[in-house]
């Protein structure tokens, strides 16, 4: 029995995710194109700027996010690497009870402001409830993360339309999972007039069904749900203790899991 690959679901290889700061009054028009293209977002939020002047006011963020996710941002946007250790804590920890009440859901997934910060800041994130925090430094590769707590996405929506492109030639010869991971801002798209780039990447995806759309907090759940398989010492049972369904590849077949089965491969 030859297990070798990990899965999004579906048995997909690919997936996509948008990710933009700041809740910006842009984020309505990038909302309604996402919602029109069936794309998904997270929508990282300071809990101290809503509701000013620029901004989406806190009574509209559940219906406008409805279908993508709210996630953490801080409650005033400091560099948190320059930020005293004593500041982290009132920084993240208000800002999630804030937007989980606006969301309705735990908010456990962040972006660093400015993209800015330290060790110091990774280490302190688990214990404010912290699954993943998004830096700013895209490479423009498709990998996951080894450390969720210092994800780098693929690239800014500026070279969206490219390195979609990309993705959707990308062949790994390993077979690996591959996410496409863009951040960026929405008002940066009436800064440049460029918001035609996203009907670019709209066009693109439409009918590609081996691209997954999923926000941050799906890819993270997901993963998790994947790391928690546990396998037979001869590789021919496996069991997903997990509340989701999640895909491996066993002998060339891409095989679903059902939550809390054990299955024979
Ligand atoms: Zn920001």
């Amino acid at each position: 029995m030859k297990i070798q690959f990990k899965c999004f679901p579906g048995g997909r290889r690919k997936a996509v995710t948008f990710s933009f700061d700041d809740g910006r009054e842009q984020d309505r028009r990038l909302v309604e194109t996402f919602n029109r293209y069936a794309l998904k977002g997270t929508f990282h939020l300071n809990a101290g700027m809503l509701g000013k002047a620029g901004y989406i006011a806190p009574e509209e963020a559940a219906e406008l996010y409805a279908g993508h996710e709210i996630s953490a941002h801080s409650v005033n946007h400091p560099f948190l690497g320059l930020s005293p250790t004593d500041q982290l804590a009132g920084e993240i920890w208000e800002d999630r009870k804030a937007l989980e009440r606006l969301a309705g859901y735990p908010v456990r997934g962040m972006s660093y402001p400015f993209g800015s910060y330290d060790d110091r800041v990774v280490a302190a994130l688990p214990a404010f409830g912290i699954e993943y925090a998004r830096t700013a430094a895209g490479d423009g590769g498709f990998e996951l993360p080894a450390d969720f707590l210092r994800w780098r996405p693929t690239c800014h929506h500026k070279e969206m339309a490219e390195r979609t492109r990309a993705l959707l030639e990308h062949r790994d010869r390993f077979g690996r999972m591959a996410l496409l991971y863009i951040w960026g801002h929405s008002y940066e798209f009436d800064d440049d007039d460029n918001w035609s780039l996203i009907d670019t990447v709209g066009d693109l995806l439409e009918g590609r069904d081996d691209v997954w759309r999923a926000t941050s907090a799906d890819i993270v759940a997901y993963m998790q749900a994947l790391d928690r398989l546990r396998f037979a010492a001869d590789g021919g049972i496996v069991h997903n203790p997990s509340a989701l369904e999640v895909w491996i590849e066993a002998d060339g077949q891409a095989v679903a899991v059902g939550p809390g089965e054990a299955k024979r491969l």
